[in-house]
């Protein structure tokens, strides 16, 4: 059983120092592999938190360049946080998200899709999910395909205000509690850009595995550490955030989907296709010019020209053993 915040193994009491109010933490082993052996600091704790706005936890957002400290694990290769802010903020932090990256999210969903839909075409059509579905942009590309019913289980409001009318229909506000689904129900698990807020990715892959039918599929997206752009900006990437508490690799994300059951996992790279003004947002310069940038280019009417890179994310695939 999961929910997207879940258990923990301690709880400590940290003051950081004195211009910070005493903060709950927890602490953690490996949430991969389960190893309780720490690596080498792959990047330490730099928290400004008294700076971080509504925005700290929303998705697609400027980034902070803030990240709680981050260990390798010798045994997975994942990096993870093994000290937490207590999970009641961390869940009220996304209830509370803003959001104002509809374009940005539809843009997202449409790539996904393109990534994902040749290796999805044999799969029979049936009941479909998506945790950490935001407005509901990829839950449309599914419908349209075929599955059916569409389900979309999202924390934040502001997101779900933000959907379509006919995205409404099929998204559910709240975070994902596996004993609310049926057993062997559904065809298709989709979680994207999501695992690295999970205190526990573990249980969510291996809720998935229990709700899925034989022979059904998992599809997710991370960010890949190990990808050429992200080894190359190092502590200025984009994922060195705040809101991630582990980062996988192509190993990592196997070990994961491995240790749940899954066969036949497949790695793929991911172009992803946004808004210009959104890549600028990912860039390591300050905010203010940034803006700057942004609001001259959409005075060029430019901001919301499309580009295609890869920026160092993966698609990965996994089935559920058995018939379905
Ligand atoms: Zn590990």
């Amino acid at each position: 059983m999961a929910s997207v915040g879940v258990t923990n193994t301690g709880v400590t009491q940290l003051r950081a120092d004195d211009r910070r109010p005493v903060e709950k933490t927890i602490s953690r082993t490996c949430p991969v592999c389960r190893s309780a052996e720490q690596g080498p600091i792959f990047v330490e704790r730099s928290t400004h938190l008294r700076a971080l706005d509504g925005y700290a936890y929303a998705s697609r957002k400027n980034p902070e360049f803030m990240s709680l400290r981050l260990v390798n694990c010798p045994s997975c290769k994942v990096v993870y946080a093994p000290e937490l802010p207590n999970p009641d903020d961390i869940k009220r932090g996304y209830a509370d998200a803003e959001f104002d990256t509809a374009l940005e999210a539809a843009a997202a969903a449409r790539s996904y899709w393109d990534a994902l839909s040749s290796a999805l075409e044999d799969l029979p059509r049936g009941p479909a999910i998506e945790v950490g579905s935001g407005t509901g942009a990829f839950l449309e590309h599914l419908a349209a395909a075929g599955f059916s019913p569409v389900i979309g289980v999202e924390p934040s409001a502001t997101a779900i205000a933000a959907a379509t009318p006919h995205a409404k229909t099929m998204l559910c506000l709240g975070t994902f509690e596996e004993t609310e689904w049926p057993l062997d129900h559904f065809r298709l698990f989709a979680c994207f850009q999501t695992l690295e807020h999970l205190i526990e990715p573990f249980e969510l892959v291996a809720s998935a595995f229990r709700l899925l039918r034989p022979g059904a599929r998992i599809a997710l997206v991370t960010h890949d550490r190990m990808a050429w752009i992200n080894r190359r900006l190092g502590r200025r990437s984009p994922i060195i955030d705040i809101e991630h508490l582990q980062l996988f690799c192509p190993r990592s994300i196997c070990t994961l989907l491995d240790r749940a059951g899954f066969a036949d996992v497949k790695v793929l790279p991911l172009r992803n296709t946004y808004p210009l003004r959104y890549w600028i947002r990912l860039l390591p310069l300050p905010r203010a010019l940034k803006n700057t940038i942004i609001a001259g280019l959409s005075g060029l009417t430019l901001d919301r020209v499309r580009v295609t890179l890869a920026v160092g994310n993966m698609v990965v695939l996994a089935r559920k053993p058995g018939a379905g």
